[in-house]
């Protein structure tokens, strides 16, 4: 086993990179290593598993996902956090593989390999991207093991949501659909350096089996429409959907209803009815 406990604490790492926190970069270090192992447990029993981190910067969770036992690729867009990193891939004993680009550029899979469990501390708007497109992987079981993931309390919410709530969307079908999707851990703003405005908590999202006879792009095409226009009926939002109307009737889901009072299986049938 790696010997990681010789390492510096991650402050004084910062300080001698001068990796002053950008606000351009979505930069909120955490550094507290308990509260990073009680992340990365909550992408279960990472002894021997291939990661696949987003955004190490100064190297907080990846330094928790190697004590774990992980084996980590980690996808790092600012430069300056290279050199620390480089230090950790050293203690690591080959553990530690460092990209440098943009998540958004590199070919994942190909990198992290088959049956990764993908970790990430991530700004919000790359995260929720992210998200979308490891959701709406073609390929079902997708290539990932798992996804946990830091979000903003309120993005957290709707990826959960249920129906009937007001975070209940277009994001919690696509999370919910063929996948499990909890809040695993709720994360207080005062744990990152420097404290974003707003809470945070990391979800957790496992993949289940695919329900059968569902194409999912019926299903994101009839989710945008219901929920471009959350306040009507679906009588109203489902009126430019060819065969929507016939197929609510068929199924007996009254068209007087809202999309978010349609549960997620609700949404599934329909989508059926129309693949
Ligand atoms: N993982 C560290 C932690 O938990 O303390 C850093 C988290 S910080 C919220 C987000 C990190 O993602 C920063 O290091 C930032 O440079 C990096 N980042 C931002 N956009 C990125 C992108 N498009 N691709 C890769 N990394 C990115």
């Amino acid at each position: 086993m790696t010997d990681l406990s010789g390492l510096p604490p991650l402050r004084e790492v910062i300080a001698r990179h001068g990796l002053s926190a950008s606000k351009a970069l979505g930069q909120n270090f955490l550094l507290d290593p308990q509260l990073l192992d009680r992340i990365a447990r909550v992408a279960g029993n990472l002894e021997g598993q291939r990661v696949y981190e987003v955004g190490p910067g100064p190297g907080g969770l990846t330094r928790a996902l190697l004590r774990a036992g992980a084996q980590v690729t980690a996808v790092e867009r600012d430069r300056r956090c290279l050199p620390a990193l480089a230090e950790l891939g050293e203690a690591a004993e080959g553990r530690l593989r460092v990209i440098e680009g943009d998540a958004l550029e590199v070919d994942e899979r190909a990198e992290a390999g088959d049956g990764a469990h993908i970790v990430a501390n991530l700004p919000y708007n790359v995260g929720t991207v992210l998200l979308v497109r490891w959701l709406e992987s073609e390929a079902w079981a997708p290539w990932w093991s798992s996804l946990s993931l830091m979000f903003q309390k309120e993005v957290a919410e709707r990826i959960v949501a249920r129906p009937g709530s007001d975070a209940y969307g277009r994001l919690a079908v696509l999370a919910q659909w063929r996948s499990s999707a909890t809040i695993a851990l709720n994360v207080h703003r005062s744990a990152f350096v420097p404290p974003p405005k707003v809470m945070s908590a990391v979800v957790h999202i496992e993949p289940r089996e695919m329900p059968e006879g569902v194409n999912p792009a019926k299903l994101s095409q009839l989710t945008g429409a219901a929920f471009g226009q959350r306040r009507k009926m679906l009588r109203q939002s489902l009126k430019g959907t060819p065969d929507a109307l016939d197929a609510l009737a068929t199924l007996g889901i009254a068209a007087d209803r809202r999309p978010e009072t349609l549960s997620v299986d609700e949404f599934v049938a329909l989508a059926r009815a129309l693949s």
